[in-house]
């Protein structure tokens, strides 16, 4: 049977999804779009090519280019010059939806510069994939990509969204899950609620939800082999009193200046930097009274 119809496609950039597991989550128009186009673009040419081969899709002599982060700045102008040819290309990374932590960016951008039509043919994307399956808020997201991979930026970046009203949503690799746990753990709280979504859509698939220090003891003790998502709760309603300011403070005082330890404390809890500066400013006299 032929899932895909050949059709005559109006020129531009069709960025096409692909599954990102299951062969089978791709979309009846990515698979006629994948058929129709004078030329393919792809992150990884062998996935694709195999992808298509599955689906019953034939090269038939059109032109099957690798485009990626590193020849990137070399093909642009070879596919810009199709696209003024008035060709049709379809571009795909090489698992989910382009340019989600994936190449495709600057490629759409010069489409858009240049004015050539830009059409997407949407399909799954990992993220989305496990935010519907951490079993926390769906109403609103952050998507932060791969975290660094040094501790200390990773924790830092942590910091920074220490305090978003959203779930968090990570992609991470699983050499260094289990430490970003860890660091997560450490920075927003252990009893923070998580989820660590792997391998979807694929034959080993695991979600393990729970609270961050759970999960990070899970992941140190059983580790795990697999492409992940991690998502976590935004921060739950906190009173803070005087002794939990102070406490903060004097933590992070040893190492920074009374001003930059106002800043980072009035962010990671939340409060006005002017009254959390003023409580700084005592706690520094005493010590050098003290
Ligand atoms: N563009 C892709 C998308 O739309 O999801 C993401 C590409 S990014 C280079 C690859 C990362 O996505 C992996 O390291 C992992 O964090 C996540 N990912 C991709 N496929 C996944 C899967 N089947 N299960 C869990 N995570 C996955």
């Amino acid at each position: 049977m032929v899932n895909h119809i050949r059709q005559s496609l109006a020129p531009g950039l069709y960025l096409v999804a692909t599954p990102i597991g299951t062969a089978r989550d791709i979309t009846l128009r990515t698979l006629d779009i994948l058929a129709s186009v004078d030329v393919i673009a792809a992150e990884d040419t062998r996935s694709l090519r195999k992808l298509m081969d599955i689906h019953g899709i034939a090269l038939e002599g059109r032109p099957l280019l690798a485009y990626h982060d590193h020849n990137g700045a070399r093909m642009r102008p070879r596919l810009m010059e199709a696209l003024k040819d008035g060709k049709s290309i379809a571009y795909a990374s090489e698992a989910g939806t382009p340019m989600v932590a994936d190449p495709g960016f600057d490629l759409a951008r010069a489409a858009i510069a240049e004015g050539y039509g830009l059409i997407s043919a949407p399909g799954p994307s990992a993220v989305i994939t496990a935010l519907t399956l951490s079993g926390l808020p769906t109403d609103k997201f952050l998507f932060a990509g791969f975290l660094p991979n040094t501790a200390t930026a990773r924790k830092t970046a942590l910091r920074g969204l220490a305090q978003v009203p959203a779930t968090l949503a990570f992609y991470e690799s699983p050499k260094r899950v289990a430490a970003m746990l860890r660091d997560a753990a450490a920075t927003l709280g252990g009893d923070r609620q998580a989820a660590v979504c792997r391998e979807l859509t694929k034959k080993f698939e695991e979600v393990l939800r729970g609270p961050l220090a759970d999960l990070a003891e899970e992941l140190a003790q059983n580790p795990r082999k697999g492409e992940m998502v991690v998502l976590i709760d935004r921060a739950g309603e906190r009173i803070v009193n005087l002794s939990d300011i102070e406490q903060a403070l004097c933590a992070v005082m040893t190492d920074m200046s009374v001003r930059d330890a106002a800043d980072a404390v009035s962010h990671d809890l939340g409060l006005k930097r002017r009254d959390v500066y003023q409580i700084a400013l005592r706690l520094d006299a005493n010590d050098e009274e003290g």
